[in-house]
């Protein structure tokens, strides 16, 4: 095989609680996270020698900064394919920045693809080492579905299915770093978290609705102090029937799940007078 094509699936945080800052610096999390549709598409093709990548966004560097890239450079080191080389073909729907772990997608998406290209010389378990090695939430990416993740986001475990269900994610045009926001949480004086072991309760029910009730991410209160547009967001998708809103993340994306189609559409459709970056997708 010459060339293969994947797809890099963006992630949603259903919870998002921060337990405490730890002596290094980390925050210990525990999440439940969610792979939705909307997704970026990856050409890889065999070349001798170097690693290159073009994309369709111009801003992103084509260079070891890229975690489609760096993915690529590990991938060759551990597999001990040193005179190998890759063409990478970038194609990105999922906005950047946004709490919806494109760039991590994409590093998962190459690290799983150069593995079938070259005849999977590394374990599923190997390539799970390499990609927490590249970023915390590289490892859910690689696995998909529906997790529980704690530690610093890379411990999972994964869990029943959510529900296939309708989901409109909706970025507002503003810029939260994540570093940001992580400076601006005192995990003692947090006020509200989400009842995570009652959502647990609800998945392995498969109660989408008792899902739904309990979506919540610390982080909302930080952010929404910051961007005013993120609970203007929330609140319209909540009036226009979404069992359930919340930011992914650390923002500023917010994602709302509907059961019904109609609805789920007509919000999109709505919400994209006003944002540019509103998808309607659904979860996988
Ligand atoms: P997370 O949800 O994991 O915190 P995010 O969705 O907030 O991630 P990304 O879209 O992954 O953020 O981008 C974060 C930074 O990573 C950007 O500043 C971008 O320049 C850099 N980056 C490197 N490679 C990529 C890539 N392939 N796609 C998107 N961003 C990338």
């Amino acid at each position: 095989m010459k060339e293969l094509t994947v797809r890099a699936y963006a992630k949603i945080n259903l919870t998002l609680d921060v337990l405490r800052r730890r002596a290094d610096g980390y925050h210990e999390v525990r999440m439940l996270m969610q792979r939705v549709s909307l997704c970026d598409d990856i050409v890889l093709s065999r070349q001798s020698g170097d690693i290159s990548l073009r994309s369709n966004v111009a801003y992103l560097p084509c260079d070891s900064r890229n975690l489609a890239v760096r993915a690529a450079e590990r991938f060759f080191d551990a597999a001990a394919l040193g005179g190998e080389g890759v063409a990478i073909d970038l194609v990105k729907r999922i906005p950047v920045a946004a709490g919806l772990a494109g760039g991590s997608a994409d590093a998962a998406a190459v690290l799983t693809g150069l593995n079938t290209l070259y005849g999977a010389p590394l374990s599923e378990e190997r390539l799970m080492e390499l990609g927490a090695a590249l970023g915390a939430d590289v490892p859910f990416c690689i696995a998909g579905g529906t997790m529980l993740a704690e530690g610093i986001g890379e411990r999972l475990t994964r869990l029943p299915a959510l529900p296939r269900t309708n989901v409109v994610l909706c970025k507002p045009p503003v810029s939260l770093s994540t570093a940001y926001v992580y400076s601006k949480i005192r995990c003692s004086r947090i006020r509200r978290r989400p009842d995570t072991a009652g959502a647990l309760d609800a998945l392995r029910a498969g109660d989408l609705a008792g899902v739904c009730r309990r979506m919540y991410n610390v982080m909302e209160d930080v952010a929404v102090q910051e961007h005013r547009a993120i609970s203007d967001i929330k609140s319209a998708m909540l009036a226009a029937g979404a069992d359930g809103a919340v930011m992914s993340g650390s923002g500023p994306t917010v994602a709302g799940l509907f059961s019904n189609r109609n609805a789920a559409e007509a919000c999109a459709c709505a919400l994209s007078n006003t944002y540019r970056d509103v998808f309607c997708v659904e979860t996988m």
